[in-house]
């Protein structure tokens, strides 16, 4: 079910999604507010207790999709992509002391990349392609970094934060994945 709520005068477009799990939750996807609720909840004074979260997250959501529609995004092949990663992760490895034992590109829904430390297997996006050289070698070090520190813990942070302006390189990279998730609709 598809509608408008209107929240301290925005008018937020939002889908309404039955649930078997007890528990309602709100998020975004795009700026789109998904309201996921089981039968019979008061979804009328959830979505009230929540209005603030709503109305600072939904401007806080079209801010990036504004942005998105700004960028260039380039064109890589899927070759010239592995291409640029095989070279991250070389200069990654030598930096950071690690090396991966297992590379795969596929298409993931809700992150750029990941890493099991344990197999010592990294994934990539596919969608690194349509990103500049600069964010794919952070992601590419972001996840090699995880072979030698697992967690986000201050460590890790410390290590990264030596190197990236870490609150910069997220902002970009999340107007990048707007870009491509209006991209694949
Ligand atoms: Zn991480």
């Amino acid at each position: 079910m598809f509608s408008e709520l209107s929240i301290k005068g925005l008018k937020v477009p939002c889908v309404f999604v039955k649930t078997q799990r007890r528990r309602m939750r709100l998020e975004f996807r795009g700026s789109k507010l998904y309201v996921i609720a089981p039968n019979g909840a008061d979804v009328e004074r959830f979505i009230e207790n929540n209005k603030e979260w709503i109305y600072r997250n939904y401007l806080r959501q079209k801010f990036y999709e504004e942005e998105a529609k700004k960028l260039n995004l380039y064109t890589r092949s899927e070759k010239e992509l592995s291409q640029t990663l095989a070279r991250f992760i070389a200069k990654a490895s030598k930096e950071l002391g690690v090396t991966p034992l297992k590379v795969k590109i596929k298409r993931m829904k809700s992150r750029w990349g990941s890493c099991n430390a344990k197999s010592r297997s990294v994934n990539f996006n596919a969608f690194l392609k349509y990103l500049p050289d600069e964010l794919i070698e952070y992601v590419v070090y972001h996840e090699l970094l995880h072979l030698k520190v697992p967690s986000h813990n201050e460590r890790f942070n410390t290590i990264l934060n030596a190197k990236y302006n870490q609150k910069i390189v997220r902002s970009k990279l999340r107007i990048y994945w707007f870009a491509i998730q209006s991209f694949e609709e």
